[in-house]
């Protein structure tokens, strides 16, 4: 891709226009706009109330294929295809998650989309933006800290020292911090006892904050957090000890989402950011409250492959929203395809190998049997899918004809998207078919009632989405559904923590495997999120940096401009 510009060369020649007039094109008045600087703004949540009279826009979610450890580009499309709308005289809301720093620091690769489909400022966007992150890193931390003082001032509860469930948060990839010991020293400090860090992002506060409606909801969830246990197994929660009414104080002012823009000043709405494995990974509910009355399209993106986000987007955001999807977009790469062969192996921080560059359209049909099975993933939910073909300068036309063949086969919409290298304009074919495909009648449904049994929702999750032929469930796994049974979290989604490199719960396990089980090894509860995560291989919940992270690269220069953030 030579003489091609870098991702932060583009953002920084771009035009970016005053947010007022960026919230008055949504329909937002200036009095609900709260600027953070001159690039970035708060949306008040009056904005729900006030807009809810305006039309109705279509909604649509943006997946993709089971992705390669380079991601597929759902961001740079989610993007593009916000940009894309105004080129056919449409108007979109483009709503995504928050960057964590963690990965920031961690493995190279933006989180802003890419080429001339960027959300900008990319610098305020994947570091501190208005400090909602920093607030959950507070909200939650004060809860442990509360619940440390609670153990110290004689524990009233009777909380069993031995079920705590509530950790410590940071957003910063630090694997030193995975497993620690609190409470050394004096009788003074507090008691002593081993506990560790998570990322932020993988906090309950997160997930809370992400599927709330408004502030008064937040509270209530807050509440309803279980931190422990006591001997007889009832749990405990953060109203109990007191701490519930804190954490919403600090939480307050970052429910109000985030606006910035693209390169192309469509409007963009920036808020929460849940992991995508043990948490839901999907954009807030008050954003798409916001989005949906603020012009003809809103476009959202759902963590990982069609199987993850896409399904937890479904299952759990929309049953918290209320709001009803009508398309759904699967992005789609040439490299992911050809991964999924079973031919390749595509490592992160690695050249692409050389074989995988290679014309090959066979190959390219052979590794469909995943875009079969994530169009189908999301039909199941009563949803029209369109193929989203992510063109990369690598690819050939035959191998773009044989993904157009595949979505063609299955009745779907395709088209190719040269937005990373042109912009919105390269996405108009992408627009138009998303376009048809939301006015087609919408059928959503949930996969499974709330009313059924654990069990059942997770086996109806792994059987039909997954393609696996039934769940094990490994003994501690079977106590705790049990448990959570009767203490009346029975009637809560399931988030199931798997890979994400596979549609299987085995990362090595390519294109749409069957003939396989779903081992649940543990199972975990976010009761004031709303699901229950039953873990499935090895989760982690606190990334390390790697021998070579971007932690080394990121700097100012002698201007004190930032370099090397991408
Ligand atoms: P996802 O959201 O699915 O993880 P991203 O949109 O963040 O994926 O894209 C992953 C990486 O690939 C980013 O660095 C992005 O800039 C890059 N990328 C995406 N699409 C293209 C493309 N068509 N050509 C070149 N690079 C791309
Ligand atoms: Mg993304």
């Amino acid at each position: 891709m030579g003489g091609f510009p870098s991702d932060l060369q583009i953002a920084k020649a771009a035009t970016l226009l005053p947010l007022g007039d960026i919230a008055a094109g949504m329909g937002i008045g200036s009095h609900l706009v709260t600027p953070y600087g001159r690039q970035v703004a708060k949306i008040e949540l009056d904005a729900i109330e006030e807009l809810a009279d305006r039309p109705r826009a279509k909604y649509v979610v943006v997946s993709a294929v089971t992705p390669t450890p380079l991601g597929e580009g759902k961001t740079t499309t989610t993007v593009g295809l916000g940009q894309a709308m105004h080129h056919i005289g449409k108007r979109a809301t483009i709503a995504i998650r928050q960057p964590s720093m963690g990965p920031t620091f961690g493995i190279k690769g933006g989180a802003a989309g890419g080429g001339y489909s960027q959300v900008v400022p990319m610098e305020q966007l994947n570091l501190h933006l208005t400090g909602d992150f920093h607030a959950v890193t507070a909200a939650h931390n004060m809860l442990s800290a509360v619940l440390d003082n609670h153990l110290f001032q004689g524990n009233e509860s009777e909380i069993d020292q031995h079920n705590i469930t509530w950790r410590r948060v940071l957003d910063v990839n630090d694997r030193a911090l995975r497993n620690v010991v609190v409470g050394l020293g004096s009788r003074l400090d507090g008691l002593p006892r081993q506990t560790g860090f998570d990322i932020t992002a993988a906090s309950e506060v997160m997930a809370i904050f992400a599927l709330a409606r408004s502030v008064p909801e937040m509270r209530e969830r807050v509440g309803r957090i279980v931190v422990a246990y006591t001997r007889d197994g009832k749990p405990v929660t953060a109203e109990d000890i007191g701490g519930a009414g804190s954490m919403a104080v600090i939480m307050r002012d970052a429910m109000a989402p985030n606006l910035l823009q693209t390169l192309e000043n469509t409007p963009v709405l920036v808020h929460a950011g849940p992991f995508g494995n043990i948490a839901h990974g999907n954009s807030s509910v008050v954003a798409d409250l916001i989005g949906i009355h603020s012009g003809d399209y809103l476009i959202t993106e759902a963590g990982f492959g069609a199987d993850m986000g896409a399904e937890r987007f479904f299952n759990i955001k929309c049953r918290a929203s209320g709001l009803t999807p009508d398309a759904a977009v699967v992005v789609t790469t040439v490299r992911a395809l050809k991964a999924h062969s079973g031919k390749h192996r595509i490592v992160a921080g690695r050249p692409l190998p050389e074989a995988l560059l290679a014309e090959n359209p066979d190959e390219v049909h052979i590794g469909g049997a995943n875009l079969r099975k994530q169009i189908e993933n999301i039909r199941v939910h009563g949803v029209p899918a369109v193929v989203a073909i992510n063109a990369f300068p690598g690819d050939h036309p035959s191998e773009h004809a044989a993904i157009a063949e595949i979505a063609a086969s299955m009745g779907a919409r395709s088209a190719v998207c040269t937005h990373f290298a042109e912009g919105g304009r390269g996405a108009t074919d992408l627009a138009r078919a998303v376009a048809e495909a939301a006015d087609e009648p919408s059928e959503f449904r949930f996969l499974y009632p709330e009313s059924a049994p654990l069990r059942e929702k997770i086996e109806i999750v792994a059987r039909e989405i997954y393609g696996a032929d039934g769940v094990d469930y490994a003994p501690p796994a079977a106590r705790q559904i049990d448990s959570y049974e009767r203490n009346g979290f029975g009637h809560l989604p399931v988030c199931i923590a798997k890979t994400h490199l596979s549609i299987s719960s085995d990362p090595s396990l390519t294109g749409a495997p069957t003939g396989w089980r779903l081992p649940v090894r543990e199972v975990r509860a976010s009761v004031g999120a709303g699901f229950i995560y039953p873990i499935c291989g090895d989760m982690r919940t606190m990334p390390g940096l790697g021998a070579h992270p971007a932690a080394h690269q990121i700097d100012l220069d002698a201007a004190g401009e930032i370099i090397n953030l991408s």
